[in-house]
């Protein structure tokens, strides 16, 4: 008796707590995500400053013909009332945020203990994954040390290399915190290069170098699990502001704040950080990858969402000089998606022209000053019916053409010459 009493005391202490986790998480009832269309720059720019500078508002995806925005409920209304005034169509695209994320949520309620890509998990979860995987083939696996978030914790990376001699491509993930997709699809593809059994993906795994790291932004990666969901930035606070975090995407070194391509408003989702690399995660892969540049001949940044392939430039619209070849590499990614069955459909572009203009993203950082001359921003599924919270589900589908599209791209960019090895052997 006294143990049942006890095991009801520990089972009301445990409940307590998931009730009180809960509690303390960001909702989102009712907050609705709108899709408007603009036709110029001045009204996208309207509605951009709304979630710039008003509570209540947060930007999803902005490109020269739509932008998507959510809303909470009690401002539903003047977002109406602005979207008549400019004479901008819309559609409700999300009717109700948090019902994703309870979908969501379910999703991660299973009792299957093995880690696999039908939920997403928790950091813990994907670094004893990588642990897992660093035990299971030392031979071919290290790790890397790529550093120390914020708030204090290791950023981890995986390297797999089968020969001595290979060009090198690096991964990048889950810059940006609430795009989940980005590291799961980061895990699946590091279980492929390790166990697949496909010829190409073997010729894949065993004849280039790969640099993985699963969740660049730690802190803000466990905010989105224990805090809020929609969290996009870094946790490091800014002084003198009530607003937290910089977007780690344009903290880089390479046109930083040009352009309007970032924000200087700390509350802003876009905001560059107080100076170059003021973000300590920025810092240590920036640093990390400079000191193993002529090892890689792509740089690939894995985000979330729209489908689209972006090329450098971010700060202007002109072209880069191999643009011609950068975008025959993306088609290659794009085509072989497309070929699937389920169809996906890639677009792809310079930065500056098919999105937005961005200041200080790794992608640019890379191509503009560490001289990687393939480097995307690889924009994921999907294109606005869930936006950052994909259902599990998609997640296996997801990767097959994430695959299927990184086997084409490093196919066809073998073929133009990119991947010869740029260090002494
Ligand atoms: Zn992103």
């Amino acid at each position: 008796m006294k143990v049942f009493r006890e095991a009801l005391i520990i089972f009301g202490f445990l409940t307590a707590c998931l009730v009180f986790a809960e509690a303390s998480k960001e909702r989102y009832d009712n907050f609705k995500v709108l899709k408007i269309k603009t036709k110029n720059a001045r009204q996208r720019q309207v509605i951009e400053e709304l979630a710039e500078n008003m509570k209540g508002f947060n930007l999803w995806h902005s490109d020269d013909k739509e932008v998507h925005i959510m809303v909470n409920p009690q401002k539903l209304i003047y977002l109406q009332n602005v979207t008549r005034s400019y004479q901008l169509p819309f559609q409700v695209m999300v009717s109700n945020v948090q019902s994703l994320i309870d979908a969501e949520q379910r999703a991660q309620s299973t009792d299957d203990l093995s880690f696999g890509w039908t939920r997403y998990y928790l950091l813990a979860d994907i670094e004893a994954f990588l642990d897992d995987i660093l035990a299971k083939y030392p031979e071919v696996t290290s790790h890397i040390d790529i550093g120390t978030s914020y708030e204090g914790r290791k950023i981890h990376g995986i390297k797999i290399s089968y020969k001595q001699g290979n060009p090198g491509i690096f991964i990048e993930s889950n810059i940006h915190a609430r795009e989940w997709i980005t590291s799961a699809t980061a895990t699946w593809f590091i279980n492929q290069l390790l166990t697949s059994t496909d010829t190409d993906v073997r010729d894949l795994a065993e004849n280039y170098d790969w640099y993985i790291v699963p969740v660049l932004n730690v802190d803000g990666f466990v905010y989105t699990h224990t805090t809020d969901r929609m969290w996009r930035k870094t946790r490091q606070p800014v002084e003198g502001s009530r607003c937290i975090g910089a977007d780690p995407n344009r903290n880089s070194d390479s046109h930083w704040m040009e352009s309007n391509g970032a924000s200087s408003n700390p509350c802003s989702e876009t905001f560059a950080g107080i100076q170059p690399f003021s973000e300590p995660e920025i810092k240590a892969v920036t640093d990390y990858v400079a000191s193993i540049k002529e090892r890689i001949n792509i740089y690939l940044a894995f985000h979330s969402y729209s489908q689209v392939l972006l090329s450098p430039y971010g700060h202007t619209t002109e072209h880069a000089d191999n643009h011609d070849d950068l975008m025959a590499v993306a088609k290659a990614y794009s085509d072989a998606v497309k070929a699937l069955p389920y169809g996906t459909e890639y677009t792809y572009g310079t930065s500056a022209t098919s999105m937005y203009f961005t200041t200080g993203s790794t992608r640019d950082w890379v191509y503009n000053e560490q001289g990687i001359r393939i480097s995307y921003t690889i924009e994921f599924r999907d294109t606005g019916r869930y936006g950052f919270i994909l259902p599990p589900i998609q997640i296996l589908p997801h990767c097959e053409d994430t695959l299927a599209g990184i086997l084409a791209l490093v196919k066809k960019a073998k073929e133009l010459k990119y991947l010869e090895v740029k260090y002494a052997l």
